[in-house]
């Protein structure tokens, strides 16, 4: 009997609804691409985006801007961090993250990972005690939200203000909040492989005044900064205004249009990205060899991505283990290859950053970890059969 593979593509996004590419090629035909080209009376595109963006993640204020990493960048600038300070990070993130904090210019203090891919709490602690850092970029890698109530209290206790990186948790909560409204500032990226998908794109949220104001001056809001979606008070922008550098990294109305449109279907689809998860997730615990941690009931996380970690063979194996699953249809990356490949890279790749440090947990919890996007494209019969095969190429290497 021949062993099914599977046929579809697994960077394939579902195309716009119809009135979303209808409001684009209006805004086409109009000509006013920019955010600040506005007839008399006219809100723009980008700054009705803000404001609904806004409403739905229950912050004050939304910045649209040009992708995740710059707003992590402008996040960092605005909440004051400088050139030489010190951030504490988790080395398990995406190369965008250490790439932010390098334009920003800080210097990374990497935490260490727990066996479930969260922040280990205790390497936080001891070195949130031991050097100093005032800052922390906190990701929330691969959806995976951490025990936010130890983490706020420890940035509590060292005077930490917290940014989170909600790149993959855009519509997650962890005990009913909204994942990005633990910190001073959150950072979400609308690029075409996260929740919401305009190519390239970006959000900051913020709960605070002088944070707001300095992030639109930054985004490159000239003195046209009360035309955002969710500016201050002027009083605001009058004490910032010009002691803030423009860094340009503007949201077109082109963007906002297509992130508008996709807005109101982003709860139903963490439902249906939830929906395929959960079948993957079962497919795979069928298999004895292969590990996946029980998710902490306090987080209502969004499945776009799964993790599994084989077990019961030798780390020298998994390439081959992903070498047999991609010769049938399925696509999986591992994070434990020395050498970085595609979107995938570990830490000790970064080698731009000074003293980088030896970091024997993530090595290990990523030697075995495997990596596989989750798109809308899949249904429910696909995950049965995508599990299944993982299932069938992990049993058939395992001892
Ligand atoms: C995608 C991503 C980013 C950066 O987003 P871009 O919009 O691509 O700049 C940051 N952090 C994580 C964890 C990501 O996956």
């Amino acid at each position: 009997m021949t062993k099914p593979n599977f046929e579809k593509p697994f960077t394939q996004q579902e195309g716009m609804p119809d009135e979303v590419i209808d409001r684009a090629v209006e805004i086409l035909k109009g000509g006013r691409l920019h955010r600040y080209n506005t007839l008399s009376g006219e809100v723009a595109e980008a700054a009705s985006l803000e404001q609904e963006y806004a409403k739905y993640q229950e912050a004050k204020y939304c910045i649209a801007c040009t992708s995740g990493g710059y707003a992590m960048q402008i996040a960092l600038r605005s909440c004051g961090f400088e050139n030489g300070d010190k951030i504490l990070a988790n080395a398990y993130t995406l190369a965008p993250v250490p790439g932010a904090i390098h334009a920003a210019g800080g210097k990374p203090v990497f935490v260490e990972i727990g066996n479930d891919w969260h922040i280990d709490i205790d390497d936080l602690q001891s070195k949130a005690k031991s050097n100093g850092a005032k800052f922390m970029m906190l990701s929330h890698m691969r959806g995976h939200i951490a025990d936010m109530d130890a983490i706020v209290e420890i940035c509590e206790e060292y005077g930490i203000s917290l940014i989170e990186d909600c790149a993959h948790t855009m519509g997650a909560k962890w005990k009913g909040i909204r994942s990005g409204n633990f910190g001073r500032a959150a950072c979400f990226s609308n690029q075409t492989y996260k929740h919401l998908n305009s190519g390239e794109g970006g959000f900051l949220t913020t709960d605070d005044d002088e944070v707001a104001a300095r992030a639109i001056v930054m985004t490159g809001s000239y003195m046209l900064y009360q035309r955002h979606g969710t500016p201050p008070p002027e009083e605001v922008f009058q004490k910032v205004r010009l002691e803030t550098p423009n860094m340009s990294g503007r949201m077109d109305n082109l963007r906002a249009a297509l992130l508008r449109g996709q807005l109101p279907y982003l709860d139903k689809n963490v439902q249906r990205w939830n929906e395929r998860y959960q079948t993957l997730e079962a497919g795979l615990r069928k298999s004895e060899n292969l590990y996946l941690p029980e998710r902490k009931q306090h987080e209502e996380y969004v499945g776009s991505s799964i993790q599994f970690q084989p077990h019961n063979m030798s780390v020298s194996l998994i390439p081959r283990l992903v070498e047999n699953c991609t010769k049938r249809g399925v696509e999986i990356k591992w994070f434990g290859d020395d050498e970085p490949k595609a979107f995938t890279s570990r830490y000790d790749s970064w080698q731009y950053i000074e003293d980088l440090p030896e970091l024997p947990k993530i090595k290990e919890v990523l030697s075995r970890t495997c990596d596989m996007r989750v798109p809308l494209t899949f249904d429910l019969e696909d995950c049965n059969l995508i599990a299944r095969i993982i299932c069938e190429e992990t049993d058939a290497l395992a001892t």
